[in-house]
């Protein structure tokens, strides 16, 4: 069987939750050998065959994690060269995209970005690829090199499937151009306790109908779990950062659940979330268009629905 590399996506040794759902998908195409790199694989090797890694390569030399994304493409471009696989999957985020494309032309192979699933395909794998902000999917296979796909967090369920698990330290081979950019200074995030809004099952999202009171639109992802979201006009407003913004300029999410508070659905902020798998809006227009895309719709006043919702989610789970 091809050998299928997966880029582990991880914080410090803590592995993602995308790297279980393209380990799955991997499954699917070939044999998984998962590429971490980076501090903590030893700790993160058991986990990754649990979902089905048959190999663990490491790449734990600290130097790496002192530049930018460069060195990460130049370490799969090695590998590329050593075992010729039929696909890499990496994730479908900012930093996965660049380390994809420089894959790519180092590589002369093909890339297809955004997949949300990937199937075994004659000659190698297929790919439904959403596209123009999830408003078409699109069917499409690399026909040069090895295929290299990112892959959009939430694509598919994380399946466990014991792998073998054979753990292998590679010392890299960096080129100066792979140094050219240093990280001179990271300060971490603040933690909020909620899940990233790119990878969270659940977004419960708030707009210019909040008020600028995002209280009510936080209870409610507490109490689920989820992350929050919020419209440009409530980013515009001050009231939320930037990095929560939904949209055409700001994250394209695909959670299970999608819930808009208090935004009236406009196409900007349709492209960052009309590939959610279940559509909950509470507007107090029924004329709003986001009623349009919804499964579920709740015309009424946020500050009221969201309280009630949550008390619910919480008595259920006393
Ligand atoms: P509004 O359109 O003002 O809607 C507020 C809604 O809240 C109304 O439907 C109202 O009925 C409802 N409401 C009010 N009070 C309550 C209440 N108490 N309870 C329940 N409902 C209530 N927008 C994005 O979101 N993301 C983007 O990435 C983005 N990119 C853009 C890029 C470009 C180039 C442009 C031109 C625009 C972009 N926009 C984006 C802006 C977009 O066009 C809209 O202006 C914006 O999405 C509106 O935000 P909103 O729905 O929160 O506000």
């Amino acid at each position: 069987m091809a050998e299928v590399l997966v880029l582990v996506d991880h914080a410090n040794g803590a592995v993602k939750k995308p790297a279980a759902e393209m380990l799955t998908l991997a499954r699917r195409i070939g044999e998984p050998t998962a590429v971490f790199i980076g501090p903590g694989a030893e700790t993160a090797k058991d986990l990754l065959a649990r979902y089905g890694a048959e190999k663990i390569v490491a790449v734990s030399d600290p130097s790496v994690g002192e530049y930018l994304v460069a060195p990460q493409a130049e370490i799969l471009a090695q590998l590329v060269e050593q075992s010729s696989p039929a696909a890499v999957l990496i994730p479908s985020n900012a930093a996965g995209k660049e380390i994809a494309a420089r894959l790519a032309i180092k590589t002369g192979s093909g890339l297809i970005t955004d997949a949300v699933d990937v199937q075994a395909g004659d000659g190698g794998p297929e790919t439904t690829q959403s596209v123009f902000a999830g408003s078409y999917t699109v069917k499409a296979k690399v026909t040069t090199g090895t295929a290299i796909i990112t892959v959009k967090p939430n694509s598919t369920a994380p399946e466990q499937a014991s792998g073998a698990g054979a753990f292998e330290e590679l010392t890299p081979q960096l080129s100066d151009a792979a140094k050219a950019a240093k990280i001179t200074a990271s300060e971490p995030k603040k933690k909020s306790g909620r899940p990233e809004l790119n990878e969270a099952a659940i977004v419960v999202s708030g707009g210019r109908g909040t008020g600028g009171d995002f209280s009510p639109v936080e209870g409610f992802a507490d109490s689920l779990g989820a992350a929050v979201g919020a419209s440009r006009a409530a980013v515009d407003a001050g009231w939320y950062p930037h990095t929560s913004q939904v949209g055409q300029t700001g994250k394209q999410v695909s959670p299970q659940l999608y819930v808009a508070a208090g935004i009236s659905g406009a196409i900007q902020h349709r492209a960052g979330m009309q590939t959610s798998k279940t559509i909950v809006a509470i507007n107090k227009d029924e004329e709003a268009p986001i009623f349009e895309l919804v499964d579920f719709g709740v015309v009424g006043d946020l500050f009221q629905v969201l309280p009630q919702a949550t008390e619910a989610v919480q008595g259920k789970k006393g």
